[in-house]
């Protein structure tokens, strides 16, 4: 099973959840079609990372269904992640959203499902609900993980001091922690907190997004990027891949794994989908994880500019 091939992260409840996995934001219909069919049957991913956002979860939940039926993989050979956007943050319209969810991925229950983000907006996407706290979100998601429709929880985007805050009052452990975290964000902070407490985290954009300029919001907003340093270009990560006979994306990759953290690096282009999971056949050294921790860009990249003003917008304190 692709389950048993790769390492897994045991979470708060017992549920394991694969270091691994294929990111599809960005990736519509056709692209994802053939993504998911050759990352899950011909290289064996064991993680799937999806969102409602992404707005291709009926393809995904049509592609694994199509394979499940011809035998050529089992449900359970796929770890399947997926997330409510922030019109559906709000308790009163979660689970019915989370039964959304799963009607699209033709599944009884998904493996992990997050809360996209903190802050909560109306059900038009727009108007930002700013009384809504990360505390009533997360009772949203409770209800969510004791009707069974998750195997486990947890959250994305939010800042440390929202995650400290919702494990006070929390009935269901925070089980993920999905947020930026690469070569020049390396969140050594979040990492620390999410340990002390038991919470695993997902690294998303290890390979610093790359693709992330071509974005645009379903309300047609296209999203400001700041410029930044090309992680698959760093010195020293282009200096550890010739060592390893490696590419820079898998040096990428491993730096975080080495940390203990899950990924998630999206491709569509299959050789690249098989080349981003052979990352088991070598290890970086304790120094040279070291080295790249203190690689001297720093950076967010996604500061997620539709929050601002939202009493939970978990980046407050960086917009200037
Ligand atoms: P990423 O995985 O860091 O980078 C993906 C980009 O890198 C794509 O443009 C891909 O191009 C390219 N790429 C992939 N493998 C490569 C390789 N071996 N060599 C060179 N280039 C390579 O960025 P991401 O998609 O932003 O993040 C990964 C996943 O995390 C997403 O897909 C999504 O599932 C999740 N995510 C979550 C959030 C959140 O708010 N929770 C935000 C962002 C992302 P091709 O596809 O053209 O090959």
């Amino acid at each position: 099973s692709n389950m048993t091939a790769f390492p897994t992260i045991k979470l708060q409840n017992g549920v394991e959840m694969p270091v691994i996995g294929l990111g599809t934001w960005q990736s519509t219909d056709d692209d994802v079609r053939k993504a998911v069919e050759v990352a899950v049957a011909e290289a064996k991913y064991p993680l799937i990372d999806t969102a409602e956002i992404y707005q291709n979860e009926e393809v995904i939940g049509n592609i694994l269904h199509k394979m499940i039926s011809e035998g050529k993989i089992k449900r359970d050979d796929v770890f399947l992640t997926t997330k409510l956007w922030t019109n559906n943050l709000n308790p009163a319209r979660s689970l019915a959203a989370a039964r959304e969810c799963l009607k699209r991925l033709q599944v009884e229950k998904v493996d992990l499902l997050l809360c996209h983000m903190p802050a909560a907006f109306a059900e038009n996407g727009v108007d930002q609900e700013k009384e809504v706290s990360v505390e009533e979100v997360w009772k949203g998601m409770e209800a969510i993980y004791d009707a069974g429709l998750a195997r486990a929880i947890g959250v994305s985007n939010w800042s440390v001091e929202q995650v400290e805050r919702v494990i006070k009052s929390a009935k269901v452990p925070i089980h993920n922690v999905q947020n930026e975290l690469y070569l020049y964000w390396p969140q050594h902070e979040l990492a620390e907190v999410c340990k002390k407490h038991g919470i695993s985290v997902t690294s998303y954009g290890s390979l610093g997004s790359p693709g992330r300029v071509n974005f645009t919001l379903p309300t047609g907003q296209k999203l400001d990027w700041a410029a930044a340093p090309n992680a698959l270009d760093d010195a020293k990560v282009k200096e550890l891949a010739e060592k390893y006979n490696k590419s820079p994306a898998q040096v990428l990759l491993r730096y975080v794994i080495e940390r203990g953290i899950a990924v998630i690096p999206k491709s569509v282009t299959p050789a690249r989908i098989h080349e981003n999971l052979k990352v088991f056949d070598f290890k970086l050294t304790e120094e040279e994880v070291k080295a790249l921790d203190s690689a001297t860009h720093r950076q967010r990249l996604f500061l997620q500019p539709f929050m601002e003003g939202h009493p939970e917008d978990p980046f407050k304190s960086e917009r200037v």
